[in-house]
């Protein structure tokens, strides 16, 4: 065997036994992160590929390297499947895709880079009402390049309203209009802000990241074909390699092909393309869409089990993949609650709610997701046991005996159930 040839436990097993150390975290535990998920093995033995040798600039025959007999296809195949899903089918002429983003920021940036000159106006959900960083927060490049004027949530129902967002669009007029979420737990109406786009001329862009596989497999209405430009995340509830994808309309393709090489990438990474492909190759099976139908139905089991137990829910429950729990009517705040739960073997994040007063760094809440959990074929049954969990966790958060015996009881259910992708 070569020097080259040898397997990683042999050639670094810091870095082989770190990764089995990992491999056996995301099978003992419960993993209710919303944006998280199981990519198959398929998935990750495309993404693990010869491909990520292959320089790639340009798009399908168009590059700048020779060689692309493979990868043009594997670009080909991908752009086609995706347009089989999210749109008419695998030959539509009327939705453009790019699937080289290195991820969701990247894929916004080319967004921003494809619309907008520096200090125009744009507009999107502010982060503490449950927005993404991209849509202009100020700590992120797209709220210090641009003037942004983020909407948020009403007061009394926490949800987005659409009077307020037409009245503070057509105040600022904004060049993008972003309908986009990372913590929200509702359905957003997307033909309301095609609206008020249309009033104003703004283009309308909707980020899926955290839904697309739900958008692909039914179970959430999809923005294609109502919004100007769609990007998204794959490895969310897309559940592929870690990536990006932009779809938009034929006329805004080649201000999108642009924006993404040469304007803000190099060489596409080929192998995640790959795995792209086979994502949407998986998703295009009738599976998928049980497992869409799943994470919504979880999600809402667990809320009515969680509110049963006197958790507050933001919004009172969800539409989607994702919980927000408001722990103020409990005695602990989220960041030590979700550390509690995490000893206890049930991983999530702490995050703020609505008019937090709370610090972002120390908030009131826990965000909890069912997509990674649904990916394992978990159902109401382990929805029950996990709010009784959090329940006794939510009691006793610094009960070290209690937190130990409960991620005993969790390695148990989660042996019954294998994750796709692991190895044991
Ligand atoms: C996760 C997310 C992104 C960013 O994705 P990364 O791959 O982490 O860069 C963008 N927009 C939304 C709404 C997201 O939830």
């Amino acid at each position: 065997m070569t020097h080259f040839d040898a397997p990683l436990a042999d050639k670094d097993p810091s870095i082989a036994r770190l990764i089995a150390e990992e491999n056996r975290r995301e099978h003992d535990t419960m993993r209710l992160i919303a944006s998280e998920n199981y990519a198959s093995r398929a998935v990750m033995e495309a993404t693990g590929s010869v491909l990520t040798n292959k320089y790639s600039e340009g798009y399908a025959h168009k590059r700048y390297y020779e060689g692309q007999q493979v990868i043009d296809q594997v670009e080909e195949l991908a752009i086609a499947r995706l347009k089989g899903l999210f749109g008419s089918g695998p030959q539509d002429d009327t939705l453009h895709v790019n699937v080289q983003p290195y991820s969701g920021s990247p894929a916004n940036l080319a967004v921003y880079l494809a619309f907008c000159q520096p200090h125009d106006t744009v507009m999107g959900l502010g982060l503490p009402a449950g927005g993404h960083l991209t849509h202009g927060w100020t700590v992120s490049i797209t709220g210090k390049y641009f003037k942004s004027v983020p909407y948020g949530v009403s007061a009394e129902t926490h949800r987005i309203e659409m009077d307020e967002v037409r009245k503070l669009a057509k105040e600022h007029r904004p060049k993008i209009l972003w309908a986009g979420t990372t913590a929200y737990p509702r359905t957003l109406d997307f033909a309301a802000f095609r609206s008020i786009a249309d009033e104003i001329g703004a283009i309308l862009v909707a980020d899926i990241a955290h839904i697309s596989g739900l958008v692909c497999g039914g179970a959430h209405p999809s923005p294609i074909g109502i919004a100007d430009v769609v990007t998204s995340t794959t490895h969310k509830t897309f559940r592929g390699p870690r990536g990006g994808m932009i779809f938009c309309k034929k006329q805004h393709a080649s201000a999108i092909d642009k924006a993404v090489f040469p304007g803000l990438q190099g060489g596409p990474h080929n192998h995640v393309t790959a795995g792209i492909a086979v994502a949407a190759h998986e998703a295009a099976q009738p599976a998928f869409k049980e497992y869409a139908r799943r994470v919504v139905d979880n999600a809402k089991t667990l809320g009515e089990a969680l509110v049963t137990r006197g958790f507050d829910l933001v919004t009172g429950g969800t539409d989607n993949h994702l919980l927000l729990v408001d722990l103020t009517n409990k005695n602990v705040a989220g960041k030590p609650f979700a550390q509690a739960l995490d000893r206890a073997g049930i991983v999530c994040n702490y995050n703020s709610v609505p008019f937090d007063k709370r610090k972002p760094f120390d908030p009131s809440g826990i965000r909890i997701g069912t997509p990674a959990v649904s990916s394992r074929g978990m159902g109401p049954g382990e929805m029950e046991q996990l709010a009784g969990w959090m329940d006794r966790v939510v009691k006793a958060p610094t009960d070290e005996t209690l937190l130990a015996s409960i991620a005993k009881e969790v390695k148990e259910v989660c042996d019954k159930f294998p994750a796709p992708g692991l190895r044991l």
